[in-house]
């Protein structure tokens, strides 16, 4: 095993702070780093001697043998357990669990995000289809937590399995629903969750607890149940390896990974590199929209969803491109990025006017997935010199975006392309499927 790197900020917040020094035996579960502020607990994920104390990070020299056992989190009241596990929003968000799940929603509702919207991932589904019984003791904890009276699985329509799974075990459960969501991007955000099941649209300065709800991913509530039956602290990580990978581009599920496993370890895992029929173009860490390049050497953190080794990207040949930038996708940073990958020269950028800035820098979509038209986005690619866009926007927008630009003459790329051909899905540009979905009888 190689040497495990564990992240001091793996959560929203600020960096925790170590407590541990050089030459230190730890175990699995020994709380390693504490939070300075807003943040969560951090736990060694092997069994080891910690090699070095980095501004950024604790390395950790793994022993050889590494037991299933852990040190556990005290047991006492379920919120304090959760706080004590520091676990965070493993969908991407790393929010504390501990502090969203403290705000009373005064009966109102837990929203469990199963949409896993980002494409080729595939752990979230595979854990309601493996470990059902447990997702749902979860749910029911943080809705006892949360002083919530009903619980709602949030999922796409397309994942049969999983739903006939949720059905069959909320059977005898009357305050647990399933709402089914259609297979467009983006369905994961939280306001998209709020609003697709209350159908209540908030403010993108909004949090869900405005309406009554907290939106949780299925591996944190799977998590909160961990924390309060098995006084598990949070030191793993579900993960989907996909893409170029030998023996094919079938989706790698890994569940409990130690947090600060390296990329090359996971890929090694799931059969290593395919590079016969080419060069791996890049490796993302995290979806195809929201994820980033990354490095073999890199380690996973708690809010880690995927690893991806792409194809190589298509070579633009220098041409001048216009940049159109989605609050749901890949930021500017990351457009560029793949901008100069592709070896194009970026002489426009544009944010779709859904996209509004937040006072941290970040953007928010005042109504994510429903497209206000980019058409004059375009027409701004096309006055600034642009032959060819790239865009990163919703399913909805992309569609839109694609009813102007062939027009004005200029290629459309989106910036997922590059691994939607890796994976097998289709490229995002022409919307085929209905944004509404007939829910089931009584809402199971
Ligand atoms: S409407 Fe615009 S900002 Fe919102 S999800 Fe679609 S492309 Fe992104």
């Amino acid at each position: 095993m190689n040497k495990v790197q564990i992240l001091l900020r793996q959560h929203v917040g600020a960096p925790c702070a170590p407590i541990v020094a050089v030459g230190d035996k730890v175990k699995k579960g020994t709380l390693i780093a504490t939070p300075t502020g807003l943040g969560a607990n951090i736990f060694s994920s092997v069994y080891g001697v910690v090699d070095e104390v980095l501004e950024d990070r604790i390395n950790i020299i793994p022993d050889a043998e590494q037991p299933d056992e852990y040190e556990c989190i005290a047991e006492g009241d379920h919120l304090q357990m959760v706080k004590d596990a520091g676990i965070v929003g493993m969908g991407g968000a790393g929010f504390p669990a501990g502090v969203k799940l403290s705000a009373d929603l005064e009966g109102g509702y837990i929203l469990v995000n199963a949409a896993e919207c980002e494409p080729g991932l595939k752990h979230n589904i595979r854990q309601i289809e493996e470990n059902v019984e447990m997702t749902i003791r979860g749910l029911k904890y943080c809705m006892e937590i949360a002083n919530a009276k009903k619980g709602v699985f949030a999922i796409k329509k397309k994942n049969e399995k999983a739903i006939e799974t949720l059905r069959a075990a909320i059977v005898n459960e009357p305050d647990i629903t399933i709402h089914l969501l259609p297979d467009i991007y983006p369905m994961g955000e939280e306001r998209a969750v709020v609003r697709e099941v209350l159908d209540v649209l908030l403010e993108p300065t909004q949090l869900p607890s405005a309406a009554h709800a907290d939106v949780c991913n299925v591996e944190t509530i799977l998590r909160v149940a961990e924390a309060i039956e098995l006084r598990k602290p949070s030191f793993s990580k579900n993960v989907t390896v996909v893409g170029k990978i030998k023996g094919g581009n079938e989706p790698h599920v890994f569940f409990d990974v130690p947090v600060g496993t390296d990329v090359e370890t996971l890929i090694e895992m799931a059969g290593g590199l395919d590079e016969e029929d080419g060069p791996i173009g890049e490796i993302v860490m995290g979806g195809p929209f929201t994820g980033k390049a990354t490095t073999p050497d890199a380690p996973i953190t708690k809010t880690t969803g995927g690893i991806i080794p792409t194809i190589e990207f298509p070579d633009l040949h220098g041409a001048p491109v216009g940049l159109l930038v989605c609050a749901c996708g890949g930021n500017e940073e990351r457009m560029r990025d793949v901008c100069a990958k592709m070896n194009g020269k970026v002489v426009s950028v544009a944010e779709c006017k859904q996209a509004q800035r937040q006072k941290n820098g970040s953007l928010k979509c005042e109504n994510p997935g429903n497209c206000p038209g980019q058409a004059a986005k375009v027409l701004q690619f096309k006055k600034d010199g642009a032959t060819d866009i790239i865009i990163g926007n919703c399913s909805d927008c992309s569609n839109t975006v694609m009813g102007s630009a062939p027009k004005m003459k200029l290629r459309t790329w989106h910036m997922t392309d590059h691994i939607m051909r890796t994976i097998g899905h289709p490229l995002y540009r022409h919307l085929t499927v209905s944004k509404h979905v007939d829910q089931l009888p009584n809402g199971k």
